[in-house]
């Protein structure tokens, strides 16, 4: 057992592993870290895996691998290898899985029972609903309590007829007095809290009873968690008290909402998805995306939800975005995690004194319990662009370029499959002035990887504009049309396929036919190779694209275009 420092706090992120890591406990997880880090102390993550049909090995590593990305590394827990090789974790402490630690939880249920602080009981589930059913005719609340020892005879009877037993924590009558740095101190009156079980039927502890234990054993000295465990705490402190342990310092943390007061939740997904199947009035799933009997159950019922998979392959073939909700679908919209932490730590805390951007060694510096708020913090996504936005601005064009290529190879690897280093970073270069996300120069410019004859042009006001498509011309003027067909030939016979060659080919036939106005040619240029009036710098994206490509884009471009006009 670690002997705790009381100048050096020890803190722990503790999450169950189903599911994946939500903003709101990444912030849990970013505070317990600033506060440990900055005091000289250590950060513990524990992965509370004893409900056995919720917990997933998947979970637990998604968890490690997203707090790793945020910068929160912990100085003991799972071991775990990060993408630069360095390897986070271990730890004298462990395991720091709960499954593992069983017979530690063993010998301190022993002593509660030896003690009389707990025992067996072996109610079946039909007993219990009619205890239930009979306190609800009383309307009172139900509440366990103990009602004597059994017989060794009795006992014996029980096993024979197949039962099992729970092990409960017979909770003092007392009132219970919750000190807390964030919320405040609150007492919870005597005879609120049942005699709750501690040990299930299948042996594994209940998270009361292994938190209080790991707690205790890792010698953690502050607890930051959600507010929801706040009336958990209560159990806590009278299983500390039997155990003989120490009473760590407790700070709930509010939830971080939604800025129309509801909860973020992964449900939030689900919704925009369905309004755009609304919209549209689709009756069936797109090719692809749903099997046709997870979408039946979907569409009658609001409350399923999509696994994420599959609400990703919908969102891309409805073409809408899905809200990010966890560390990971922020990874995957291209925020970096520098700006996530600095944002989350906003989502609850301040500095003081109108600071607003800071890294996470500012954090750890600043961070303190009292200037943390006790109400829900209102999570504004336009701000957090924004925030995305100017560290994107602010960073060095290689640093950008190679951030964007460890996204890509993650989540776009169509595109470093697509591009040699130099063609990369050429186009890295080309997006990084417009670009608020690592993600935006591939999710924009998907015409780059189209087959030339699968391009489809917009046919939109501002390229019917750019093309003189349904104009007449003035005086004899040359169309947007006219002007690529003659830059047609005059690309085919460039020797050299550069930015500098195209542009001064470009302009040298602007000065000559299109009156000195760039835009006039380059515009119809654009649209030819991307099919929009929207692409990067246009001599880059034709280098991009290839000579032949291009050339055979216009072709394409120009036998569209002469049809409509
Ligand atoms: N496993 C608990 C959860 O994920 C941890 C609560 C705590 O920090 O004590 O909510």
């Amino acid at each position: 057992m670690t002997i705790p420092n009381p100048s050096c706090p020890v803190t722990r992120f503790a999450p169950s592993p189903s599911g994946h890591l939500h903003v709101g406990g990444a912030r849990t997880a970013l505070y317990s870290w600033a506060f440990a880090r900055g005091r000289g102390g250590q950060f513990i993550i524990r992965i509370e895996d004893t409900d056995q049909k919720r917990s997933s090995d998947a979970a637990s590593v998604g968890f490690l691998r997203d707090l790793e990305w945020l910068g929160i590394r912990w100085d003991q827990g799972p071991t775990f290898t990060a993408p630069d090789g360095s390897v986070v974790g271990g730890g004298a402490n462990g395991s720091y899985f709960q499954s593992e630690r069983l017979e530690i939880y063993e010998r301190y249920f022993a002593q509660l029972i030896a003690a009389g602080h707990a025992y067996e009981a072996w109610d079946t589930t039909e007993e219990l609903d009619a205890m239930r059913k009979e306190s609800m005719a009383r309307k009172e609340a139900f509440r366990y309590r103990f009602r004597g020892l059994i017989s060794p005879e009795q006992r014996t009877q029980f096993v024979a007829e197949g039962r099992t037993a729970v092990v409960r924590f017979r909770t003092p009558q007392v009132a219970i007095t919750i000190k807390d740095d964030v919320l405040g101190d609150a007492t919870l009156p005597a005879g609120e809290v049942d005699d709750f079980v501690i040990r299930k039927k299948d042996g594994f502890p209940t998270y009361h009873f292994a938190v209080v234990v790991d707690d205790e054993l890792m010698g953690v000295t502050h607890v930051l968690r959600a507010q929801e465990h706040f009336t958990n705490t209560a159990k806590h402190i009278v299983l500390q008290d039997a155990l003989g342990f120490r009473r760590p310092t407790y700070g709930h943390l509010s939830i971080i909402k939604n800025p129309d007061d509801s909860k973020m939740s992964k449900r939030d997904k689900d919704k925009v998805l369905r309004k755009a199947v609304k919209e549209r009035s689709l009756s069936a799933p797109p090719a692809g995306t749903v099997s046709t009997e997870d979408w039946g159950r979907w569409i009658g019922d609001d409350n399923v939800q999509l696994d994420l998979e599959a609400a990703i392959r919908l969102s891309e073939a409805l073409k809408v975005a899905l809200p990010e909700i966890n560390v990971d679908d922020f990874r995957r919209s291209g925020y970096l995690p520098e700006t996530i932490c600095n944002f989350l730590a906003l989502n609850g805390w301040s500095p003081g004194h109108d600071i607003e951007k800071f890294d996470n060694t500012f954090l750890c510096e600043r961070f303190s319990l009292d200037r943390v708020i006790k109400t829900p913090a209102k999570f504004d996504r336009v701000k957090l662009l924004a925030f995305n936005t100017d560290a994107i601005n602010a960073m060095p064009r290689e640093e950008f370029a190679r951030r964007c290529r460890e996204h890509a190879a993650q989540f776009r690897p169509e595109f470093v499959a697509r591009f040699d280093e130099a063609k990369f970073a050429l186009l890295m270069h080309a997006c990084h002035e417009r670009s608020k996300t690592l993600d935006e120069p591939f999710r924009t410019n998907g015409f780059l990887l189209v087959d030339d004859d699968a391009l489809v042009f917009a046919d939109d006001k501002n390229v019917r504009k750019a093309l003189g498509i349904g104009a007449s011309s003035v005086d004899g003027a040359k169309s947007g049309l006219d002007h690529l067909r003659a830059m047609r030939s005059i690309l085919a016979a460039l020797p050299e396929w550069t930015q500098v060659a195209l542009e001064s080919a470009a302009n040298a036939y602007t000065a000559e036919y299109a009156a000195g106005k760039i835009g006039s040619v380059a515009q119809p240029l654009r649209i030819a190779v991307s099919g929009t009036t929207v692409s990067p710098p246009i001599w880059d994206t034709l280098v991009l694209v290839g000579c032949n490509a291009a050339l055979a884009r216009i072709d394409r471009c120009v036998a569209w275009a002469s049809a409509l006009r």
